[in-house]
């Protein structure tokens, strides 16, 4: 029995790894380790790729999103609507500014952003909505867009597990105010190391975040803002270089595999299977399921249970998320009550990722689909 992992990343280097060898070593070679050509002309191409006229790189997604918010003047007394049902990053920016985050409930199809919810939740005080383009798939930004102009809001997308999906044929980053891109390894178009950027088509925004990454510098050693170290890497600009090309190829063999899972997975009684909404192109970063709870079993108890037993099997999924951020300690204060988002708490309860990524074989996934219907069985 051969374990199939949730996402392998050495099958991805074995193809392209002379050539990521030959740009990291270039960049080492040159002695420009910091900003310079190979940061800049990565920037030109990403913004390119995306639809937008600027992109500004950074350390990571969590700082794209922290330094976009910045850029945009949030800080303390503004609420920032989002999703509970995210990677931490999102929400924790909301709270490195000084900004409230306010959690609003979710869809229970695309597990994305409930629009109705945030229409209802806009306050007064409320400045900007982070959608998440969650596993890939494109929150309906049409809607989204008209709410947020219509009481005057900004819109940061977190495109960290949505690069090169689309929403009516726009790829996501490029509709909203900024886009938010993390390169961590693992997410659709990934670094060697942490990486990050936003898009943007506003100038000013570009430059305020062009002086956010670097300190607030404005000229050599001149401050007329505070802001942080958080630069796009020389050697990881290269390397993402390398890999822009392929990423179209590796989101449709994601598209494909997930093809494959929804043919081969439906009907199968006790699972719910992802839905496209029209609209919108997914890219899969994850392929995510829901384990349908039956009460009286406990909380989580059927999914964790097939959990394991795919795991004796040597099939390896994830739980992506186990418990959504309004019921996190670290949200402690903001007094959310159990209940009080219960599509996202049951979202947590149900979710199981199966294995993804571009690399994955027919036979690794009929492997998967087997062992799934037998646990079901
Ligand atoms: C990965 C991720 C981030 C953070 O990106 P990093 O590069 O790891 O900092 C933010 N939001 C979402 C939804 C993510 O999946």
């Amino acid at each position: 029995m051969n374990k199939i992992p949730p996402f392998d990343l050495s099958e991805q280097f074995k193809l392209i790894g002379e050539a990521i060898n030959a740009a990291a070593l270039d960049v080492l070679a040159s002695g420009k380790y910091i900003g310079g050509p190979w940061v800049e002309q990565f920037e030109a191409k990403f913004a390119a790729y995306i639809g937008t006229t600027h992109c500004i790189g950074c350390n990571s997604g969590t700082d794209a999103l922290y330094l976009a918010l910045r850029a945009l003047g949030i800080g303390t007394g503004d609420e920032v609507i989002t999703t509970p049902f995210t990677f931490v990053a999102t929400a924790e920016v909301i709270s490195a500014v000084g900004a409230t985050p306010v959690f609003v409930d979710i869809d229970p199809v695309t597990f994305n952003l409930d629009l109705n919810a945030v229409e209802a939740a806009i306050t007064d005080r409320t400045r900007a909505v982070i959608p998440v383009h969650l596993f890939g798939m494109p929150v309906d930004m049409t809607r989204l867009m008209a709410i947020a102009q219509a009481h005057n809001l900004y819109v940061v997308e977190d495109c960290a597990q949505s690069t090169g999906a689309e929403w009516q044929g726009q790829r996501v980053g490029s509709i909203g105010h900024v886009g938010c891109f993390s390169y961590y390894p693992t997410k659709n178009l990934g670094a060697c190391g942490d990486g990050g950027a936003i898009t943007t088509n506003d100038e000013a925004i570009r430059d305020r975040l062009r002086r956010l990454r670097d300190h607030g510098r404005k000229g050599a050693y001149y401050y007329e803002e505070l802001g942080v170290n958080s630069r796009l890497d020389a050697v990881q600009a290269a390397i993402l270089q390398v890999k822009l090309p392929y990423l179209d190829q590796w989101n449709q063999q994601r598209q494909a595999i997930a093809a494959r899972y929804q043919a081969w997975l439906s009907p199968l009684p006790g699972l719910t299977l992802p839905q496209a909404i029209a609209g919108g192109q997914s890219v899969w970063n994850q392929y995510t399921v829901r384990v349908t709870e039956q009460s009286p079993e406990p909380a989580g108890a059927l999914r964790d249970t097939l959990r394991t037993q795919l795991q004796e099997r040597g099939v390896i999924s994830m739980v992506y998320y186990p418990l959504s951020l309004h019921l996190q300690p670290a949200y402690q204060a903001l007094g959310y009550q159990p209940g009080q988002l219960p599509v996202a708490e049951r979202a947590c309860r149900e979710v199981l990722s199966l294995p993804m990524f571009p690399e994955l074989t027919t036979e690794q996934q009929e492997q998967v689909v087997y062992s799934l219907k037998d646990c079901l069985a």
